[in-house]
């Protein structure tokens, strides 16, 4: 097919839920996509954080085949030893003691509601259900994650919705501490808000936060689907905090290309979802695990994370000189750019007739590129950038 025909296919049998760029991408290599006619580009999206070894990446390639053509799937009525082996080391990097797996950030987010929420249960009976979120938070698509999600966009169509969720403004300790009327359970958080706009949240906040969780018996849960997996130059964005989490959630870059998700829990909720209480069919599938423990493996050698570090000090500090570029957030791989003039959405899509993938987050530009993305691939794709901007301001 070529693109028209592709285009027009997809508006045939597929629901148009999605707001798609002019361009189908065929394949990839490291940190460059191929489009349908053989166009190349710089990827400085990785599919929204999801292939953080970029494309093809040799190992991660082969731990699949093998695991794919050694058992594909099996059912979570049996052991297999991949996932049991892979959890043991996401727990370990993670520090924390046990995972539920599942195969996206909704999923791995609806997990730990119902963790909350049975922890509180078992220990103090009903009424005590209520999760405090924080304001241009995003969680999830599914109903449940729709109502934790702090945006009003997102609470419209699909009534009647989750009950249970109430929001404060990011920083506002005061507003968090209105709402502690004996029925909370639980204080969800991204450390930075990614969909939100990449803001990071202040940490003087977050650590109060925490403790108030400490001093009330309220469960911090951390979402860590888009920041987790390496992505901000730490295993976890929370580390940059200096938190301890009860809950953590993680998916986007964690499986590497395949859909994973988990959910994350210390030692003291280890026994809290017990058998018959939360299950998944894919959840935890071998082929999933075994790309995951590939990833997992590329983040723990020697000096890699240090290299995001590195990396994103690199890319921001010469993105902080160029034209029509007001300001630069994030941490690490994960960069919000603030431009002066012009829509953000169609900056992206004149970078993609450049031969540049970027992504955006409400106003800002957006980028996530592969952690393993070489200095010779961002130098092709700032310049890109570069000119862009500059296009957008003559
Ligand atoms: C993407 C995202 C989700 C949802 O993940 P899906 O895999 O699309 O369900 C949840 N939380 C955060 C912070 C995300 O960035």
């Amino acid at each position: 097919m070529n693109f028209e025909e592709i285009k027009l296919a997809e508006s045939q049998s597929l629901m148009p839920t999605y707001a798609r760029f002019n361009v189908a991408v065929a394949g990839g290599r490291g940190s460059v996509v191929f489009d349908s006619q053989g166009k190349s580009y710089i990827d400085f999206g990785s599919g929204i954080g999801v292939n953080s070894l970029g494309y093809s990446d040799a190992e991660w390639v082969s731990a699949v085949q093998e695991q794919a053509a050694r058992l594909a799937h099996i059912s979570n009525l049996y052991y297999n030893e991949v996932q049991i082996s892979f959890a043991k080391r996401l727990c370990q990097m993670a520090g924390m003691a046990r995972a539920f797996l599942a195969n996206s950030g909704a999923e791995a987010n609806e997990c730990a509601i119902k963790l909350a929420r049975k922890y509180s249960h078992d220990k103090y009976g009903a009424g005590r259900s209520v999760i405090i979120s924080l304001k241009n938070s995003f969680h999830g698509r599914t109903v449940t994650t729709l109502s934790a999600t702090g945006q009003e966009v997102f609470h419209q169509y699909f009534f009647p919705f989750t009950e249970g969720f109430v929001f404060v403004e990011a920083g506002d300790l005061n507003g968090l501490k209105a709402k502690l009327c004996g029925d909370v359970c639980a204080v969800m958080l991204e450390c930075v808000q990614g969909e939100g706009g990449v803001v990071p949240l202040d940490p003087d906040f977050v650590r109060q936060v925490e403790k108030i969780c400490r001093e009330n018996d309220i469960l911090l849960m951390v979402d860590e689907v888009q920041t987790g997996a390496g992505r901000t130059g730490k295993f976890l964005a929370c580390e940059h905090y200096g938190i301890k989490p009860d809950i953590v959630t993680m998916a986007k870059g964690l499986g590497g290309g395949l859909p994973i998700g988990a959910c994350l829990c210390g030692e003291q909720l280890s026994g809290v979802l017990s058998a018959g209480t939360h299950g998944s069919t894919f959840g935890g599938n071998p082929v999933a695990c075994a790309g995951a423990k590939a990833v997992l493996d590329r983040l723990s050698t020697c000096g890699f994370l240090d290299g995001v570090t590195q990396k994103g000090e690199y890319m921001r500090r010469r993105l902080e000189s160029m034209q029509n570029v007001k300001s630069v957030r994030g941490l690490g791989l994960m960069i919000g750019i603030e431009v002066e003039k012009g829509d953000a959405k169609e900056i992206a899509a004149k970078c993609l007739e450049n031969g540049l993938l970027v992504l955006t987050a409400k106003t800002l530009l957006r980028l996530l590129p592969p952690l393993t993305i070489t200095y010779d691939e961002i130098d092709r794709g700032l310049e890109i950038l570069e000119a862009t901007l500059k296009e957008v301001r003559a």
